[in-house]
């Protein structure tokens, strides 16, 4: 497999770059992601770093404090060199087993400080994001909360851009605006397609982008395919944000384990499920198809109809639309795009309040469908000797039957449009990052400024274990099981890696 370290300047928009190959379904591996992870209590790097600085550079909680570690190395050269002969070591094994565990034409290694720590020899072609410094300084100004003068303070502490450049094998200027970072990203995406011996042929009218997701799908990486976040997906078509969870889900190579964060995301997740089994058994073609569909149906409808739904389809849509609002004044965002989708949002929150009366009501009082609800839960409570009418329904041509259930689904549309976009909107909202579970166990506290919702846990269709995901809004925990015949599964003793994402927005 073919590593493509990729690095440059404070603010030249790596980050950006990143996210934009992994939004190709490129494999990304991010050094700063794995500094973060390897000072986390009890990983690696934990207690070598409570060695060497004292007890004294531990939070409340028994965490690394970052913000002391960060004061020690910027005061002390010797304590930045001590840091870093703890950390860099572990870094550079961390990325080598992370490259042997994928398997795609090629990965991204994301290491902002490639040249300073002289990993460049990790990889085998050093692509560099290049930016004018005004801009370094500019973007990084606009970003984060520091003056001018801390930036260009750390541009000096780096290499010069000279420097970076005499050693780069490929370049992405980014001088212009964020828009224009995509088709390069693209077109560096076709040529490691391409060294990776991956043939692109590109037909008249396919982008580079289909040809690319195409050959990338064939190559069945086995790590996930994550979606950009929200500022670089809003300029894309809101449709490649959909196909991009859709993909997640659909991954051949991958199980996905969802755990939300809150009731609203059960109940959506619980619907996208059911609105799927219908679908699923209605493009069958036996009476058991069309059965399985009613029952889908019924299911589906007892959840619709739930009072609640209705307003927290609408809170969850107007939430989200005013999330959106800050992107409003991004450089670099495509206002179309993002106001049609801010529209979208809002045209379904405003259909949904001028329903009149409860969702579902209408199937409700359909006899048929009102008979076969109240046998639901009879076991075998919808045969021909209990439901002669439904067993004549059930005569009628197939065609017949599809389009009643067609029919009955319509009312629904809403419901089901409303449900996708937000879930594909807070799927989409973030990256996967690679995780160990040491001996099967791993447990994050999340921020409670940020908005989480959905906790995903990506593994391989191959694993020989599966996670238990429980937890809520403020911390959650996996466990990672392995099943032990039909008694009670076990721990694995084991490290686990796996891919992780918190959906947030
Ligand atoms: P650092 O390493 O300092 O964390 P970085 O090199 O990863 O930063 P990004 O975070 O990708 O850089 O970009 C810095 C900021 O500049 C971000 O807010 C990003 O959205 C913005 N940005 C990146 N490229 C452009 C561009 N061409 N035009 C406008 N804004 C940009």
């Amino acid at each position: 497999m073919l590593t493509i370290g990729l690095t440059g300047g404070v603010g030249s928009g790596k980050s950006t770059v990143t996210q934009l190959f992994a939004s190709l379904g490129v494999p990304v591996i991010d050094a700063d992601e794995l500094a973060r992870q390897l000072v986390e209590k009890g990983q690696a790097a934990y207690y070598q770093i409570i060695d060497k600085f004292g007890q004294q550079i531990l939070a409340e909680d028994g965490e690394i404090n970052r913000r002391k570690l960060r004061e020690l190395i910027f005061t002390s050269a010797n304590n930045r060199i001590a840091l870093e002969s703890i950390l860099h070591p572990l870094i550079r094994r961390e990325i080598q087993q992370h490259i042997q565990q994928i398997d795609a034409p090629y990965c991204i290694v994301a290491i902002p400080l490639l040249i300073e720590t002289g990993q460049a020899n990790i990889v085998e072609r050093i692509l560099v994001v290049n930016a004018p410094k005004e801009a370094q300084i500019n973007r990084t100004v606009n970003r984060d909360a520091v003056t001018p003068a801390e930036v260009e303070a750390i541009v000096a502490a780096q290499v010069g851009n000279d420097l970076r450049l005499s050693i780069a094998d490929d370049v992405l200027q980014n001088d212009g605006e964020l828009a224009d970072i995509f088709p390069k990203v693209k077109a560096l995406h076709a040529k490691y397609l391409s060294l990776a011996g991956v043939e692109v042929p590109i037909e008249p009218g396919e982008s580079v982008k289909d040809v690319a997701e195409s050959a990338i799908t064939e190559q069945k990486p086995k790590v996930a395919i994550s979606a950009p976040p929200p500022e670089i997906t809003l300029p894309e078509s809101k449709q490649s944000m959909q196909s991009s969870s859709v993909q997640l889900l659909a991954d051949k190579n991958h199980n996905i384990y969802e755990l939300p964060l809150n009731e609203k995301m059960r109940t959506f997740i619980r619907l996208e499920f059911l609105f799927s089994e219908v679908e699923h058994f209605l493009a069958g073609s036996t009476i058991w198809d069309l059965r399985s569909a009613v029952n889908a149906l019924i299911a589906t409808l007892s959840v619709v109809c739930r009072p609640e739904i209705k307003t927290d389809l609408m809170k969850e849509l107007d939430r989200i639309n005013a999330n959106l609002a800050k992107f409003d004044s991004k450089s670099g965002v495509n206002s179309g795009v993002l106001s049609d989708l801010r529209d979208d949002l809002t045209s379904k929150s405003r259909s949904l309040r001028n329903m009149e009366g409860q969702l579902g009501q209408g199937l409700k009082q359909n006899e048929l469908v009102s008979a076969l609800r109240q046998r639901e839960s009879i076991p075998g409570g919808a045969l021909a000797m209990d439901m002669p009418s439904y067993a004549h329904w059930l005569n009628q041509s197939y065609a017949q039957c599809v389009a009643d259930i067609q029919t009955w689904l319509a009312s629904f549309t809403l419901v089901k449009e409303a449900v996708d976009l937000i879930l594909s909107l807070i799927r989409g909202s973030v990256v996967a990052h690679d995780v160990v579970a040491k001996a099967g166990f791993y447990q994050l506290t999340l921020d409670p400024d940020v908005a989480n919702q959905i906790v995903r846990v990506i593994l391989p269709k191959n694993a020989d274990c599966f996670p238990e995901i429980s937890g809520g809004r403020h911390r959650f925990t996996v466990r990672f099981l392995r099943p032990n015949g039909f008694e009670r599964p076990v721990q694995v003793e084991d490290d686990v890696t796996f891919k992780l994402i918190c959906c947030a927005l």
